[in-house]
């Protein structure tokens, strides 16, 4: 092959045709979810009331190494992926780097994000095992618009609980997901119990990701046929995910190259793990000498400055406990903080390879990532997400450590989606009105105070 395409796309006959479960091949397991009632391990069947079942099973699931996708999936799959994988020819050039810099981009479907492929997966094995009804939470809105496209494709009705805050700041993300007929309702609401709980401790609140899992869990576990599907920090979602590694590894492959340094953003760590997977399998497996680094928010550093504690995975505390790297289920990022990523909890998954050493994490403070987004749609052309925009971030970072030390290292970063629904928080960049908050010591140890005493 001469020079390098910009855009590389694998064909489709060489798209991935399973999914890679990285617990297969670690060395040590993450410790167990525990069931909140009895701190006894879960087991599958605790899930049901939960999980539709092949997710339950997937979520318990630490020995399978490749997973069939199934047809009907692989069907969907094909409408938008494979994603490209770019090299950032002029992203190097304006940084004058030696480094050469590719991107996995996942922005190329009508939700704008990577959370697509998990979503697909999730509303297909619930229509497949005759459920009638999902529920779920949203953030900023990708994961909700990403499972309302599924939703509509399967013929499955959803429920969303949005964070009260993105509902009033993105009408836009609410017009989508009820485009594709879903029913949208602000969070905290007055719908569940634990909803009106939290409204009468604080009627003022904008809400959190903790609080509107609660709603939703507490929705599907109350309505007849109806379950909960989760767009992050489950080991099933980042089982589904690792679709972007896999298509990434075998496009590296056919270009003959292969990373040094595997960058992506961090907020319950889907992306990154899904990203990581393969080659973090290659770590482990075959002893291959390649950094991983997640990044993260510094108004909400979950792995930087977390503890490793078992928690629950939401505000309401009804979820199973996990033992992750966690800012406490009670914490809420401050209000000013623009760039998503704001759950308290990672991956457990994730957690465990950053606890032993595998992966390092950095956070940023949020203008130095809108910095590092300006300056890559300029050269780039692609307004990135402010979530992915941690990423580019880290990689403009090391792409210019490379200039200094005049190595020619190759760096691998996920582009996980667009950012055409956070334009206000680009305007607050653009007119010099963003601000950084860091959360201090003392407001980490009150969240740390409410951590379930367990180990
Ligand atoms: C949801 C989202 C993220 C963060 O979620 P992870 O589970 O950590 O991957 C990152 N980027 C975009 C565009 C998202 O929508």
């Amino acid at each position: 092959m001469s020079k390098i395409p910009y855009r590389f796309y694998l064909s489709e006959d060489q798209m991935p045709k399973q999914w890679y479960n990285l617990r297969a091949d670690m060395p040590e397991q993450p410790d167990p979810m525990l069931n909140p009632a009895t701190l006894k391990p879960l087991s599958e069947e605790d899930l049901y009331p939960i999980f539709c079942k092949e997710l339950a099973h997937q979520e318990m699931d630490s020995k399978t190494a490749y997973i069939d996708i199934p047809e009907e999936i692989q069907e969907m799959y094909r409408i938008y992926r494979p994603s490209p994988l770019i090299r950032a020819y002029n992203l190097e050039k304006e940084l004058g780097t030696p480094a050469k810099i590719y991107y996995k981009f996942e922005g190329n479907n009508t939700s704008g994000s990577h959370k697509l492929n998990s979503a697909i997966a999730q509303a297909y094995y619930a229509k497949k095992q005759g459920l009638t009804s999902l529920t779920t939470e949203t953030g900023a809105g990708q994961w909700g618009t990403a499972l309302s496209e599924a939703c509509a494709y399967f013929k499955i009705p959803l429920t969303v609980y949005m964070v009260k805050c993105s509902y009033n700041q993105k009408p836009y993300r609410k017009a989508v997901m009820q485009t594709f007929d879903a029913d949208v309702i602000p969070s905290p609401s007055d719908t569940t119990e634990v909803g009106r709980k939290i409204l009468a401790d604080d009627p003022d609140t904008t809400g959190s990701l903790g609080c509107a899992i609660s709603e939703a869990v507490e929705k599907a576990t109350t309505t007849e046929g109806c379950r909960y599907v989760l767009g992050s920090v489950l080991n099933q979602v980042l089982l589904h995910q690792s679709i972007i590694g896999l298509e990434a590894k075998s496009a590296m492959e056919i270009l003959g190259e292969y990373p040094d340094i595997v960058i992506g953003c961090a907020g319950g760590g889907s992306n990154l793990g899904g990203l990581i997977a393969p080659f973090m399998r290659d770590k482990l497996v075959d002893k291959k000498n390649i950094r991983f680094i997640a990044v993260e928010p510094a108004s909400c550093p979950s792995l930087t400055r977390g503890k490793y504690a078992y928690d629950f995975c939401d505000t309401g505390r009804v979820t199973p406990m996990a033992r992750m790297y966690t800012l406490g289920c009670g914490f809420i990022p401050s209000a000013n903080h623009a760039g998503g990523l704001r759950y308290h909890g990672m991956s457990p998954i994730l957690s465990k390879l950053y606890h032993d050493g595998y992966m390092e994490a950095v956070a940023y403070e949020q203008t130095k990532v809108f910095e590092a987004a300006k300056l890559f749609a300029r050269v780039e052309t692609i307004l990135p997400a402010p979530e992915s925009s941690h990423a580019i971030r880290a990689a403009v970072d090391e792409a210019l450590k490379c200039k200094e030390s005049g190595e020619e290292k190759t760096i691998l970063f996920g582009l996980t989606g667009t950012g055409y629904f956070d334009m206000t928080a680009y305007s607050a960049y653009n007119e010099g009105k963003m601000t950084d908050y860091i959360p201090t010591d003392e407001d980490l140890r009150k969240a740390f105070d409410m951590l379930p005493k367990i180990d």
